[in-house]
C-alpha cells in the first residue's frame, strides 16, 4: 500500500462540562466518548474519525483545563493539550453559550489567540434560544462570530462545515484525492472493461463481436457462464493512443454466443436479453443499423440502459452502406438529445462492423466513458462549483421563502450520485434541480454519463446512519 497524505486533525478544546465530548460523539457519530455531568471528568485525549457532509477529518478531544479556578491552570492538562495542538489544523473552541463567557474561557481564549491554529468558536447548548446572551457576549474572546449549536440535540452542527471548510477543506482534499487514487488503481479502472453490446436483431451485433475477436488473435475466451444464459469473453484490445494493451470483457449472451460461435441461426436478442447484458456491464453500447435509423425500440433500450445507471453510448453500425451519411449522423443526434433528455451528448460514433471502420475509436470512447463513470470529485472541486452555480443562478424563493442550499457532496460513483443538502427543499423546483444536474455534467466531466442527485434535508445531515 502506499503511504497517502494524513486527513487533516481538528482538536476540541474548552473548559469541562461544556460539551466537548458530546460534541466528539456527535462528530464521529458513535458512543465513543464518555460523557459525564459531574466537571472534571478526567479522560485521556481521544481519536476518532469524524465527517460533515464529506468533508473528513481526525477529531481530538482534549482532556482540557480540569481546573476551574483561572489562576491555577494546571500545568499538565495545559501541557497535554498543547501536544495536542501541535500539529493541529483547526481548533474548535467549546464554551457553554447557556453559562456564557467565564474567566477561564477568558483565559484559554488568551491563550489560543498566542498559537497558530485557526480556531472557530463553538457557542454550544444552543438549542432553543437559551443561549443567545451567551453567544453576544463570546463576541470579546475574539474570534469572530460563534457557531452556535447544540452538541446534544444535533442542532447546528453542520454549520460548522462552513467555517471548517476554508481552513482544512484543501488538505482534505488531497487525502481523499490520493485515497481515491489508490481505490481507483486497484480495482475499478484497472480492471477488464466489461461491456455490452446491445440493439435490435440485425444491427450487427454479432458481426461486430466476431470482427472483434477475430481481429484480435488474443482471444482467451469464451470462458465459463456467468449466469446460464451469458458468457464473457475476455480479450486484449491494443489502445492507439497508448500503443498498450487493455483487456476488455465482452458480455455475451447466449443467443450471441450461439452465433460468435457461428453454430447456428441464433434466436433474437431481445428486450430481456439486453437487461441482462446490462446487469453486467459498466459500459453498454447501443448498436443502431445505419440503413434503418433511430427507431422507437433502440430509444426503449437506451432508457433502459441509463435508467441502470449504465454508461450508455451508442454506435451507428453498417456506415459503409450509409447514404446521405451526414445527415443520417446529425439527425440521429438530434433525435437522441430530444429522446433522451436526461443525458446530452452521449457518445455517437459511426461504424462498420464489416469493414472494421470506427471500432479502435469505440473501444476509445468506451474506455473513457467508463472513466468518467467511475470518477469521484473532490469535495472541495465539487462544493467550489456548487457556490458558483448557486451564485450564477440563486435557487427561488417561492412565496417568499428561502430555500438554502448549504452543500453537495458524491455520494458514490459507477455511476456517479451526488447529495445536496439544505432546507425547504421540497420546495425546490424540478427545473433547478436540472440546473444542478446540467451543472455537474458539464463542469465537472460527467457530460455523457447518467448522474443522480438526491435532496436532502435532515436535521442531522452530518449524521451517519
Ligand atoms: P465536556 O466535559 O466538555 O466533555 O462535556 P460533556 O460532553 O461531558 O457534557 C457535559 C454536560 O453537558 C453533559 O451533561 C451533556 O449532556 C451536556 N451537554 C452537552 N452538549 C449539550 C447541549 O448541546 N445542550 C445541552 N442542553 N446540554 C449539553
Ligand atoms: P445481429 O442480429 O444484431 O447479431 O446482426 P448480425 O450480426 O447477424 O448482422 C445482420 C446482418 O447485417 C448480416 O447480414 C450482416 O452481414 C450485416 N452486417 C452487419 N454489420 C454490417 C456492416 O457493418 N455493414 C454491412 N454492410 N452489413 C453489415
Amino acid at each position: 500500500m502506499r503511504a497517502s497524505p494524513a486527513k487533516p486533525t481538528v482538536i476540541i478544546i474548552g473548559r469541562p462540562n461544556v460539551g466537548k465530548s458530546t460534541l466528539f460523539n456527535r462528530l464521529v457519530g458513535k458512543r465513543l466518548a464518555l460523557v459525564d455531568d459531574q466537571p472534571g471528568v478526567t479522560r485521556d485525549r481521544r481519536f476518532g474519525d469524524a465527517e460533515i457532509a464529506g468533508l473528513e477529518f481526525q477529531i481530538v478531544d482534549t482532556a482540557g483545563w480540569e481546573d476551574e479556578d483561572a489562576e491555577s491552570l494546571p500545568g499538565r492538562m495545559r501541557k497535554q493539550t498543547e501536544v495536542s495542538l501541535e500539529g493541529a489544523d483547526a481548533a474548535l473552541f467549546v464554551f457553554d453559550s447557556r453559562v456564557g463567557v467565564t474567566p477561564l474561557d477568558e483565559e484559554i481564549a488568551r491563550w489560543l489567540r498566542s498559537q497558530e491554529v485557526p480556531v472557530v468558536l463553538v457557542a454550544n447548548k444552543a438549542e432553543g434560544k437559551q443561549g443567545d446572551a451567551g453567544i453576544y457576549e463570546s463576541f470579546a474572546l475574539g474570534f469572530g462570530e460563534p457557531v452556535a449549536l447544540s452538541a446534544e440535540h444535533g442542532e447546528g452542527v453542520a454549520d460548522l462545515f462552513d467555517h471548517l471548510w476554508p481552513i482544512i477543506g484543501a488538505k482534505a482534499e488531497s487525502a481523499e484525492e490520493a485515497e481515491e487514487f489508490d481505490e481507483e488503481d486497484e480495482d475499478a479502472v484497472a480492471g477488464p472493461l466489461k461491456l455490452a453490446i446491445v440493439g435490435r436483431p440485425n444491427a450487427g451485433k454479432s458481426t461486430l463481436i466476431n470482427r472483434f475477436l477475430g481481429e484480435d488473435r488474443l482471444l482467451t475466451g469464451p470462458e465459463a457462464g456467468i449466469t446460464r444464459d451469458s458468457i464473457a469473453i475476455d480479450w486484449e484490445w491494443t489502445d492507439p493512443r497508448s500503443g498498450e494493451a487493455r483487456e476488455v470483457r465482452l458480455i455475451d449472451t447466449a443467443g450471441m454466443r450461439k452465433k460468435a460461435q457461428v453454430v447456428e441461426k441464433l434466436e433474437r436478442l431481445s428486450v430481456a436479453d439486453a437487461r441482462r447484458a446490462i446487469d453486467f456491464a459498466e459500459v453498454v453500447v447501443l448498436l443502431l443499423d445505419a440503413t434503418r435509423g433511430l427507431e422507437h425500440q433502440d430509444l426503449k433500450i437506451a432508457s433502459m440502459v441509463l435508467e441502470e445507471g449504465r454508461a450508455l453510448m451508442i454506435a451507428i453500425n453498417k456506415w459503409d452502406v450509409a447514404e446521405d451519411a451526414s445527415a443520417l449522423f446529425n439527425g440521429i443526434r438530434a433525435a437522441l438529445d430530444e429522446g433522451l433528455a436526461q443525458v446530452r451528448g452521449l457518445p455517437l460514433i459511426a461504424v462498420s462492423a464489416k469493414t472494421g471502420k470506427g471500432l479502435d475509436q469505440l473501444l476509445c470512447a468506451a474506455f473513457d466513458l467508463r472513466e468518467a463513470w467511475s470518477r469521484r470529485v473532490p469535495t472541495a472541486a465539487l462544493n467550489r462549483w456548487f457556490d458558483d452555480a448557486l451564485e450564477a443562478n440563486p435557487p427561488p424563493a417561492p412565496k417568499g421563502k428561502r430555500i438554502k442550499l448549504r452543500y453537495i457532496t458524491q455520494a458514490s460513483t459507477r455511476p456517479p450520485r451526488f447529495v445536496v443538502f439544505g432546507t425547504r427543499l421540497d420546495m425546490l423546483p424540478k427545473s433547478y434541480e436540472r440546473y444542478l444536474v446540467n451543472g455537474i455534467r458539464s463542469k465537472l466531466g460527467f457530460e455523457a454519463v447518467p448522474v443522480r442527485v438526491v435532496l436532502k434535508s435532515p436535521k442531522n445531515p452530518y449524521q451517519k446512519d
